[in-house]
């Protein structure tokens, strides 16, 4: 289902963030209604009026005909093109689109590039990369049964978080390359991946452990592979998170 939405007959913050983002080339802006849960309930009873309209707003419209505007990896590789489109493309190397297996049944979703990738023009190759590697690999899979990205494509400097205005104008792609895939399922890798996707601003913790909608996929929080770098506690959880993803997707779980 889709809804055009003229812009005049919007009013208030959601009218100026639409121009804003039209002015920075995005083209839709697509957000899949998020199922409140009590926590949830609280946060959004802590909102100003502005972002509860837009929540409320954005909920209510499918801006995406995802029938229509499927496009091939390649089609969205080539529109987003040598973007300039925000301040990321200042300081990249490379533009990281992803890779993997453009039919995958799961899809890794991590924040953005780092040093490593941003030289290589490839998502997850550093440190973290290499674990989420071992992880991939613990589970009975390849590299290339899976596909990998990230929410943004350009590395933020210092590796800092990307910004929300970065994320909605990189994410529209995202966005495109999780209907082209259509995957089963979707891992976000970390909290600013899963709030994004989800639209939420609840903590990771009370996201994990149960599947969200996305689309047509079944989406899934979990631990970035940085986070596990720093704190080896998590690694049980994830795996936990992992042998839920491969139950889904009716695969064998190593090891049990
Ligand atoms: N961290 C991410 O979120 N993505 C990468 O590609 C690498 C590290």
């Amino acid at each position: 289902m889709s809804k055009d939405i003229d812009i005049n007959e919007i009013t208030g913050d959601l009218k100026n963030y639409f121009k804003q983002q039209k002015e920075l080339g995005v083209e839709y802006i697509f957000m899949t209604p998020y199922k409140q849960n009590t926590d949830e309930d609280k946060e959004k009873s802590d909102k100003s009026d502005g972002e509860k309209q837009l929540s409320e707003n954005t909920h209510q419209m499918n801006l995406l005909d995802s029938a229509t505007k499927k496009m091939t990896l390649e089609q969205i590789s080539d529109e987003i093109g040598d973007c300039t489109r925000c301040k990321l493309h200042e300081g990249r190397t490379n533009i990281v689109f992803g890779d993997g297996n453009v039919n995958a049944r799961l899809v890794f979703v991590g924040e953005g590039p780092g040093r490593d990738e941003d030289e290589q023009g490839k998502p997850f190759v550093g440190r973290a990369g290499k674990l989420l590697t071992k992880i991939i690999h613990a589970m009975g899979l390849q590299r290339t049964d899976v596909f990998i990205c990230n929410v943004v494509k350009c590395r933020p400097p210092d590796n800092r978080n990307p910004e929300a205005d970065e994320m909605t104008t990189c994410g529209q792609f995202l966005t495109k390359q999780l209907i082209s895939i259509d995957p089963e399922v979707i891992v976000c890798l970390g909290s600013i991946a899963s709030k994004y996707l989800l639209n939420s601003k609840a903590s990771l913790g009370s996201l994990r452990g149960k599947f969200h909608p996305y689309i047509n996929s079944k989406l899934l929080v979990t631990y970035h592979p940085a986070a596990l770098l720093r704190n080896p506690n998590f690694k049980k959880p994830l795996w936990e998170d992992m042998k839920l993803v491969l139950e889904e997707l009716e695969l064998p779980i190593p090891g049990d």
